[in-house]
């Protein structure tokens, strides 16, 4: 289903960080296999309440979907939306939920919630587009550098395949319980077990090649499909590119934060793009058709006979595009009367014969109007 994550929290768009958690906790303990005997419509609803509450309340993510909506959320693959399965669902609500006091006891799978996250960690990469790029969209290749699941032993760390035993320590907890004595009485204190820091398992037979961590580093390229009309500081996350998580663990996020490239010809005021245009004397007097470029195929521009300098055509559409369907971005052609600094005798005598019969300009204020109150009144038009 595809609905609107805030409509499926139930939260308003400006809901704080502690009411999507706290919307969020409500429906997924509503809605947890555990408690409705794997009913697979409440299945199919905590795993929605789970995919909204991982983008709402990751502020990264949050301000990509408020932008860009699911189309934000692109995976590797191109496929708009993260949908998790079930299990991914389980282990975010563990991750976040699992610890609180009390909790579980509603739950028959206890032992889970104890154990240590073994997500691998997001990577994060610049990208550099050009201004052609943001009008297209495109697609890049990248080189990534990254920890991988290690082939020899399949990613679980035991030599050959051999995989984790329950760690003896915490019996598979992942946690341990202390009890001291202290003026206060006996108190049980419970932390992390030492043994298997937390993960409740053990190798005991560790692969060669990763010495256990069940990832090694390598190269690997990934494809990233960049949707146009996205631009500087933009970022785009493919789930599960980044770092191997160890011993079998959900791998981390590429996370592509995107900068766009300076085009020399064009001046950038959000979405809308400026272009400088110089004409001569007599073009600005006469009028003329000039071919202006854009980010993508040039557009053709008239100039009006009696063109001032500051003059600002304004070509609508014509700038950078959003990334849904939002209108465009325009292009501002200002126009500029160029002096030539050398005359041949003919031009010479021709300008001497002007001046003779071209009169005085005006004197009145609105000349004197600033460049920049130009381009204000170009921009709210
Ligand atoms: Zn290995
Ligand atoms: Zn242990």
């Amino acid at each position: 289903m595809a609905g609107d994550y805030y409509e499926t929290l139930g939260v308003a768009r400006d809901a704080a960080e502690s009411e999507i958690k706290k919307a969020y906790r409500k429906l997924a303990m509503q809605y947890h296999p555990d408690r409705n005997n794997g009913d697979s419509a409440a299945e199919e609803r905590f795993k929605e309440v789970t995919e909204a509450y991982e983008v709402l309340s990751d502020t990264e993510k949050r301000v990509q979907y408020d932008q860009f909506g699911r189309a934000g959320m692109r995976d590797a693959g191109g496929f708009a939306g993260f949908h998790p399965d079930l299990a991914e669902a389980l282990n975010i609500f563990m991750r976040d939920f699992g610890n609180l006091g009390g909790f579980d006891a509603f739950f028959s799978g206890g032992q889970r919630s104890r154990r240590a996250s073994r997500r691998g960690q997001d990577v994060r990469m610049g990208l550099r587009i050009s201004l052609t790029e943001v009008v297209t969209g495109t697609t890049r290749k990248v080189k990534l550098r990254a920890l991988e699941r290690c082939t020899s032993c399949g990613g679980t760390g035991g030599r050959g395949g051999s995989g984790t035993e329950t760690c003896r320590t915490c019996g598979g907890v992942g946690e341990v319980r202390r009890a001291t004595q202290s003026i206060l009485g006996r108190m049980v204190s419970v932390t992390v077990c030492p043994a298997c820091g937390g993960e409740g398992a053990v190798v005991r037979n560790p692969c060669e090649d990763c010495r256990g961590e069940g990832r090694v580093r390598g190269d690997r390229t990934v494809e990233i499909d960049i949707p146009r009309g996205v631009l500087d500081g933009n970022y785009l996350t493919l789930r599960g590119q980044g770092q191997a998580g160890p011993r079998g663990g959900t791998p981390g996020d590429l996370i592509v934060v995107i900068e766009v490239a300076d085009d020399p010809r064009f001046e950038r005021h959000g979405r809308d793009l400026v272009y400088d245009l110089p004409i001569s004397f007599s073009q600005a007097a006469l009028g003329d058709e000039f071919e202006v470029p854009t980010p993508r195929e040039p557009v053709r521009v008239k100039v009006a006979p009696g063109t001032q300098e500051g003059t600002v055509l304004t070509v609508r559409g014509r700038g950078l595009p959003q990334v849904d369907s939002g209108p465009r971005g325009d292009l501002f052609v200002r126009v500029h009367v160029w002096t030539p600094p050398n005359l041949t005798r003919e031009m010479k005598e021709l300008f001497e014969r002007l001046r003779s019969v071209e009169g005085e300009p005006p004197s009145d204020e609105s000349f004197g109007k600033r460049f920049w109150d130009r381009m204000k009144e170009a921009f709210s038009s």
